[in-house]
């Protein structure tokens, strides 16, 4: 899946974050931290990461 960019800092520098304890995955911004909404799965993580960034 491809992540768009960040929208607070327009950085590309996103990938996946793994919630180990809570089972949730969610798209995080390696640049300024910002964490999309965590879902169960890195495709419904992605999903909702990209809805937000058109938003
Ligand atoms: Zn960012």
């Amino acid at each position: 899946m491809e992540l768009l960019a960040c929208p607070f800092c327009a950085s590309t520098n996103v990938g996946f974050y793994e919630h180990v304890y809570s089972q949730h995955f969610s798209v995080m911004c390696n640049l300024c931290s910002a964490e999309g909404p965590r879902r169960i799965s890195h495709e419904e993580a992605g999903r909702a990461w990209n809805r937000r960034v058109q938003a």
